[in-house]
């Protein structure tokens, strides 16, 4: 469909279903909610170009399945699953929603390609997904762009550059939501809502009440849209709040990267094979505590918590072959004190450093593919895998800040993907999807592609949810 034949929804007539945001749960709803029966509207902040919201930045999604495919390399079973998530999250999840979760998800790998997405065979890399994990052929945009096909297709309508920015409720029940659309302000009617306006990531203000200053040296990995404006609305209007409000799924970022929208090309995989250090030229965590799938989520809080919120992943020649680079190149010497000179850091210390993690190094047999046996003795922190000496120069180094993904702070939610208010009881017409939920399962930790296995998983539901409360 060509941009000039979209059709501009006319918003004063009253709607069976609203969703509100229009990444991927947002759309999983909407194309649930439409083929339930349901008159659908999907109000979008961004531009058309920018539609599809984090999830346009997704290159792979996690799901339950019992074979190999042509897609994935063997079975990832619920008990697995289940046993990562726990791991991950230290147990602190709400079983019931994650098995729902884990166990729908098996679904996903039939629905999405039914609803346009084509899969790719997994590309070689560093985050061990080939059994777990679909990728996207043409990644999330390629996704989004079938799933915005599919919805008009079925008739689903759709308004870009629509902010909703306020939402008019009585006794736990949604009434209207006003919306900002064609430079006014305008009410939308509708029997149920659905919120998938991802969490309040891009809201510095509102990240700084728990970060301070700090949060000003964050950048945002995704959109600038997803500002939690609706999940603020929801606790002004006596929703139940889930979930660490400095909770959030933040990696390690080139520290060049763009503060909004940067997206995958920036992050930075290189940690597990050489050493971090912050700006007073200390290592502060073991850098090869476990596989990256499982630890690179960590990174960015870790960063956070160093002075500046600055830290530099210090590499050799031999460790540069071995992780999928940034988009900007690496900072490159032929010597540790000169490396340190281009990075403006003290060189006698970063020489030390170097020198003690080198003296730490035992021997072993080096094997990115497993948990392996080179690791370090008697230095702290130590550095469990994948430890070798760093002596091989050119020496290279990125610039890392934190680089935040998304938060954990979202609407507590029961099964059928109602919200839940302060007293506990679901609101009437009131379900959410994605981001905007995720904290009723992570609370720490991630798993790499399970933010669309929440959003997709959760998505179907409201919107199926939605529509059997507005009676279609
Ligand atoms: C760089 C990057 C890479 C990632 N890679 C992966 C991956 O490979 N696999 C994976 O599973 N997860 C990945 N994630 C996480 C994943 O993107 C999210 O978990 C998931 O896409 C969230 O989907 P969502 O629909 O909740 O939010 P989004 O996709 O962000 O959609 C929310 C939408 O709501 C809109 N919106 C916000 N407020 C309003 C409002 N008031 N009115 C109207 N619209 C509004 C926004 O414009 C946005 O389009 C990645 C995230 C980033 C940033």
């Amino acid at each position: 469909m060509s941009r000039n034949s979209l059709p501009i929804p006319d918003l004063t007539r009253p709607f069976d279903v609203l969703v509100i945001g229009g990444g991927n749960a947002g759309l999983c709803a909407a194309i649930t909610a439409r083929r339930g029966g349901a008159r659908v509207l999907v109000l979008e902040s961004a531009i058309k170009d920018f539609r599809g919201g984090n999830s346009r930045h997704t290159r792979d999604i996690r799901y339950m399945h019992k074979a190999a495919t042509e897609y994935v390399t063997g079975p990832y079973k619920e008990q697995e699953f289940w046993d990562d998530l726990r791991q991950v999250t230290g147990g602190e999840t709400n079983e019931r929603l994650a098995r729902l979760t884990i166990q729908t998800s098996e679904e996903l790998g039939d629905w999405m390609p039914a609803n346009g997405v084509r899969w790719q065979k997994p590309l070689r890399g560093t985050l061990h997904l080939a059994r777990s994990n679909l990728f996207m052929l043409g990644g999330g945009k390629a996704m989004m762009n079938a799933y915005y096909e599919t919805a008009y297709r079925l008739g689903v309508e759709i308004a870009y550059e629509s902010e909703v920015r306020e939402l008019k409720m009585r006794d736990g029940e949604f009434l209207s939501a006003l919306a900002f659309y064609n430079g006014a302000s305008c009410e939308v009617n509708a029997k149920a809502i659905v919120v998938a306006s991802g969490g309040f990531e891009a809201n510095i203000p509102w990240l700084k009440e728990y970060w301070g200053d700090a949060a000003d040296n964050f950048i945002i990995r995704g959109t600038r849209h997803n500002d939690g404006r609706m999940l603020k609305e929801l606790l002004r209007h006596g929703a139940k709040p889930v979930g660490d409000p400095r909770g959030c799924h933040a990696v390690a970022l080139d520290a060049r990267a763009p503060k909004f929208d940067g997206g995958i090309v920036t992050r930075l995989d290189s940690v597990p094979f050489g050493i971090v250090v912050n700006k007073d030229v200390k290592r502060f965590y073991d850098e090869g505590e476990d596989f990256w799938p499982k630890r690179y989520a960590i990174w960015g809080g870790l960063i956070a918590r160093q002075p500046d919120q600055i830290a530099y992943s210090i590499i050799d020649a031999k460790a540069l072959p071995l992780f999928m680079p940034s988009v900007f190149p690496p900072i490159e010497a032929g010597s540790i004190p000169q490396l340190a000179a281009a990075l403006d850091l003290d060189a006698t210390a970063l020489l030390t450093a170097v020198n003690e993690f080198n003296r730490g190094v035992r021997p072993g047999l080096f094997d990115p593919g497993s948990l392996d046996n080179c690791r370090t003795e008697g230095i702290t922190p130590p550095k469990s895998h994948w430890a070798r000496p760093i002596d091989t120069p050119p020496y290279y180094s990125y610039p890392l800040r934190p680089g935040i993904t998304f938060t954990y702070l979202g609407l507590t939610v029961d099964e059928q993907a109602r919200v839940i208010m302060q007293d506990d009881r679901p609101a009437k017409n009131i379900f959410a999807a994605g981001e905007v939920m995720a904290g009723n399962i992570l609370t720490k930790g991630y798993l790499a592609g399970f933010g669309l296995t929440i959003g997709s998983v959760f998505g179907r539901i409201a919107g199926r949810e939605a529509a059997r409360h507005a009676g279609a």
